[in-house]
């Protein structure tokens, strides 16, 4: 990603929108990897969890034995962006119906909880660090029904009353897609954490 540290952010690639995620991330010099099995996951500087089809994801993470080392990359403390499908995988708590998860991010989603495709769509975000208009397309989107009291998360932005983007830790999570965002503001924003991170580790 500069001179010092050339480790890419690996970009789940089981299923989903992972390319259109490429393609984002390179618009701001990011090399990323395709993550398909688990020697994908060694050396990277960052996780992108994509949309798609959380179930068909839990099987083929199965099938492909990364269940346990992609959630071990995820424990490790890189920075990772979870979208749509991908926070799903990330959340505390699924429901309706229940389904597992990695457990690390302090929230809980309902699956299709803006219903199904009829109402999928694109939506205005209010948000103070979103640039004024940015709008986010839910596609069969979770929805997240609470952010766990304590924890230490921010919300980043909102969909009427509901929280849509939020970051804890070092998870930068969004029930919408920010690959399909005109000028990726959320993609932006966790290019910075990673440089951030990136920065952080070379200090040390
Ligand atoms: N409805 C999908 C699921 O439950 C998520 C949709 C998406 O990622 N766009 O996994």
């Amino acid at each position: 990603m500069n001179g010092h540290d050339e480790r890419p952010v690996g970009v789940l690639a089981l299923q989903g929108d992972f390319a259109d995620h490429e393609d984002a991330l390179a618009a701001f010099g990011v090399a990323t990897r395709q993550v398909r099995v688990a020697a994908d996951l060694h050396g990277l500087a960052g996780l992108v969890l994509p949309g798609g089809e959380s179930t068909t994801m839990l099987k083929l993470l199965d099938v492909e034995g990364l269940w346990q080392p992609l959630g071990d990359s995820l424990r490790s403390g890189i920075p990772v962006l979870a979208t749509c499908a991908g926070m799903i995988l990330l959340a505390e708590r699924v429901e309706h119906p229940n389904q597992r998860s990695f457990g690390l991010l302090p929230i809980t989603v309902v699956r299709n909880g803006y219903g199904r495709q009829y109402h999928s769509g694109t939506f205005p975000l209010r948000s103070d660090v979103l640039p004024a208009g940015t709008t986010g397309t839910f596609i069969r989107a979770p929805r997240i029904s609470q952010v766990r009291p304590g924890a230490d998360c921010e919300v980043l932005a909102w969909r009427d009353q509901d929280p849509v983007l939020v970051r804890c830790g070092a998870m930068l999570a969004a029930g919408f897609h920010p690959e399909l965002q005109p000028g990726h503001p959320v993609t932006a924003m966790w290019v910075a954490m990673v440089r951030t991170a990136r920065g952080a580790a070379l200090a040390h």
